[in-house]
């Protein structure tokens, strides 16, 4: 290790979005890969669109320039869409309440600095969740506190949960990162978690993260404006298809977006995916047709998962699904993503459990195929 970098680093492994697991290389690569791992849209942005944008891009876009450092066309076309799903009493939320970072992995590492760093404070998780939380708050020295959830339907425990928010001292808890609904376990939260939230003082932050809102059609952003310690994530790396442009956006209190905006980079975002954001802001309907197909998609899925032996499956209100060995003779998960994956369907193998990312229907019908033929084979 050079001596110069951080000891506390050596511990922390770089993320890998496709971890190689044990099998890899056992038979050859199939020509086709289903990658049900990731949770984004299966569909590419269509063709009259990328086309659009390859206008803009040739047109508009000078390389030789700086992008728009303040993201004002973006955020005011995002504040449009964010107004529309936040209900009549909401209050509208204006663009001084968002803040758009380069995918919502840069807002998260800006929340965590300005609120946390310099031993300021630690952060609540409820495992499993998304792993991006304690991963950056370990780079960054902040301590991750991590406590359970209920099996029956992954709801948090909010008794442990408030146990750690009154014993955690040095550094205090400053903010509890939910997702809604929750990676891997595609539950939304309910109306008992949500009460919680809603009584969480107000020096304590509440990152609620929307990453799947567009599938779950549920939101908190209408109560917002009465909760002045909520922040709302969001991205458009999923129902959008720009994960290839790293676009997310954060709503919360002016004067928390304030402190985003001193901490980010001055040009984090590139033109190219400014421009690609605001299209998918003007064509959001458009994008957002496929939705209903995913979701029936979805509940096929479910059906069938549920009726193979060995498999809990627990209900979605997103875009993958979730689950692990039954009881009785539960199958060695590891390895069936390994053999799925020789077989063409990447899945998420974690926490015990597989996660799988719903994808067009005939991937989704091999993705079945694949799991009926290996776990009728090995029960
Ligand atoms: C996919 C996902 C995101 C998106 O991150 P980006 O950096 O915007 O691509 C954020 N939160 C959760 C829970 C996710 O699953």
């Amino acid at each position: 290790m050079l001596s110069f970098i951080r000891s506390d680093l050596s511990d922390l492994k770089a993320y890998t979005p496709h971890p190689e697991t044990a099998m890899e290389g056992v038979s050859a690569t199939p020509i086709r890969r289903d990658r049900l791992d990731t949770n984004e849209s299966p569909y590419d942005l269509p063709a009259e669109l990328k086309q659009k944008l390859g206008w803009t891009y040739e047109q508009l876009i000078e390389t030789n320039r700086y992008p728009d450092g303040t993201h004002q066309g973006l955020r005011e076309a995002i504040a449009e869409y964010v107004n529309e799903s936040a209900g009549p009493n909401a209050g509208a939320i204006a663009p001084s309440q968002l803040s758009v970072g380069n995918g919502s992995d840069e807002l998260i590492r800006s929340i965590l600095i300005a609120t946390c760093l310099n031993g300021q404070g630690s952060i609540l998780v409820a495992d499993p969740t998304f792993s991006m939380y304690a991963i950056l708050a370990q780079t960054l020295g902040i301590e991750a506190i991590a406590v359970g959830r209920h099996e029956e339907n992954f709801a948090i425990d909010v008794d442990a949960a408030q146990q750690a928010l009154e014993t955690q001292k040095n550094p205090p808890i400053r903010v509890i990162f939910v997702v809604h609904p929750n990676s891997p376990t595609a539950n939304a939260l309910t109306p008992a978690e949500i009460d919680w939230l809603r009584a969480i003082p107000d020096n304590i932050l509440v990152v609620v993260d929307e990453a799947y809102f567009e599938f779950s059609q549920t939101t908190l952003v209408g109560e917002l404006n009465r909760h002045p310690n909520w922040a709302i994530l969001r991205t458009f790396s999923k129902a959008f298809r720009l994960a290839a442009m790293r676009v997310g956006y954060a709503i919360a209190h002016p004067d928390l977006i304030a402190a985003l905006e001193k901490i980010r980079l001055p040009y984090n975002l590139p033109s190219f995916s400014q421009a690609a954001a605001e299209l998918a802001m003007q064509q959001r309907s458009h994008l957002l047709a496929s939705i209903p197909e995913t979701l029936a998609e979805r509940d096929r899925l479910y059906q069938a998962l549920s009726n193979l032996s060995g498999l809990t499956v627990w209900p979605s209100s997103a875009n993958f699904i979730y689950l692990r060995g039954d009881r009785q003779t539960p199958p060695d998960l590891a390895r069936l993503a390994a053999e799925l994956k020789t077989r063409g369907t990447l899945v998420r193998y974690t926490c015990n459990g597989l996660r799988v990312t719903v994808g067009t229907p005939s991937e989704n019908q091999r993705t079945l195929e694949n799991f009926q033929r290996l776990l009728g084979a090995s029960s």
